[in-house]
């Protein structure tokens, strides 16, 4: 008999869980973005280069790390956000699984610049493929900015799979674009190949949405407001007449997190009922405030779906605020309407 097991170098464990947080280069703007959210940035930066397969680097004027910190923010399950099981069941930031950026690092060369408040000086740490190519002390402004390049640059066999710049710009636009409605009072300025994409102030969600929609889409919209014992709803869907063809301007935040979730999307539409025609889908943004503890964000490395308590009595109440504030707003049934 002899033993077989052994337990994998970090670097091999780094690359594996890195196959699952980071598809492509729009999770890499996902999780670059709500760090710096979760570092209360009021001002967050995006450019990219080629797609993001060049470079991804996300400047925020967050609350920095310290030395320490920034070397061990690249370990695995290292976080500053949860410490005990417990706190699974009562998250307030978008991470908590120490995961991102060892995973990034792992297949990709990364460059971060870190300095606290209060601190003269920061830090500057490069890491390719989860080795250490540099520490250095630096002069940096308060915040952080981490620089991916050359991302997948060790596994040529997902280098190879990424689609076209079209296709990998518009998944990190949609990226983008979820962080930036979630999050209306904070500044975000979006730049691919140095040209801008978007450049967004501190402002309201209806002024959010008009930013990024444009400004037609203001008098489209239907304000939804709702509070019961086991959930808060806020935001706004279009009016029917203003409904799509396509599938993609639905946005559900839970917690202020994006998810996708099919059922509450059908009660959504549902509520529309015949006021759409066939083939139509309304455009929605849609806020749910609910306890901490009645839902489990914990089922997927990338977060984007979530568990609820009770999903039945969320869908039941969704679908009976949004059938209520569509009367409200007196439409009447069309069945077929020109376009
Ligand atoms: P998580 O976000 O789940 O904690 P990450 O791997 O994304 O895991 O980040 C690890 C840690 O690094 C975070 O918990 C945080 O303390 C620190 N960190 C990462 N990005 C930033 C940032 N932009 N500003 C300040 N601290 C950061
Ligand atoms: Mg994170």
């Amino acid at each position: 008999m002899s033993d077989i097991i052994q337990l994998l170098p970090d670097h091999v464990a780094n690359q594996i869980a890195a196959g699952e947080v980071v598809q492509r280069p729009a999770s890499v703007v996902k999780e670059l973005l709500e760090n710096a959210i979760d570092a209360n940035a009021t001002d967050i930066k995006l450019l990219i280069k080629e797609a993001g397969k060049l470079l991804i680097q996300v400047i925020d004027n967050g609350k920095g790390m310290s030395q320490t910190d920034a070397r061990l923010s690249f370990e695995r399950h290292a976080t500053s956000k949860i410490k005990k099981a417990e706190d699974l069941f009562n998250l307030h930031t978008k991470g908590f699984r120490g995961e991102a950026l060892a995973s990034i690092a792992a297949i990709a060369h990364v460059e971060l610049k870190t300095k606290q408040e209060n601190t003269d000086l920061g830090t500057s740490i490069k890491i390719e493929g989860s080795s250490l190519v540099s520490q250095e002390t630096i002069a940096t402004t308060t915040g952080t900015s981490i620089a991916v390049k050359n991302l997948f640059y060790n596994i040529p066999a997902r280098r190879n799979f990424l689609k076209s710049n079209t296709i990998e710009t518009r998944h990190i636009v949609n990226e983008f674009q979820r962080v930036a409605l979630a999050h209306p009072t904070i500044s975000f300025s979006f730049y691919h190949n140095e040209s801008e994409i978007y450049n967004l102030v501190s402002s309201n969600l209806r002024q959010r949405i008009v930013a990024i929609l444009g400004k037609k889409t203001n008098e489209k919209l239907v304000p939804i407001n709702e509070v019961t014992d086991v959930v808060e709803i806020n935001g706004f869907v279009t009016k029917p007449e203003f409904a799509k063809k396509k599938r993609g301007e639905q946005f559900f935040f839970v917690n202020n997190r994006f998810i996708k979730n099919a059922y509450l999307n059908h009660a959504v539409t549902s509520a529309f009922e015949k006021l759409l025609s066939g083939g139509y889908y309304p455009t929605y943004f849609l806020f749910l405030t609910v306890p901490t503890k009645s839902i489990d964000i914990n089922i997927h490395p990338t977060k984007t779906e979530i568990k609820f308590d009770d999903e039945k009595t969320l869908y039941a109440i969704l679908r009976s605020t949004i059938k209520h504030s569509l009367g409200q707003y007196n439409v009447a049934p069309v069945l077929d309407f020109e376009r």
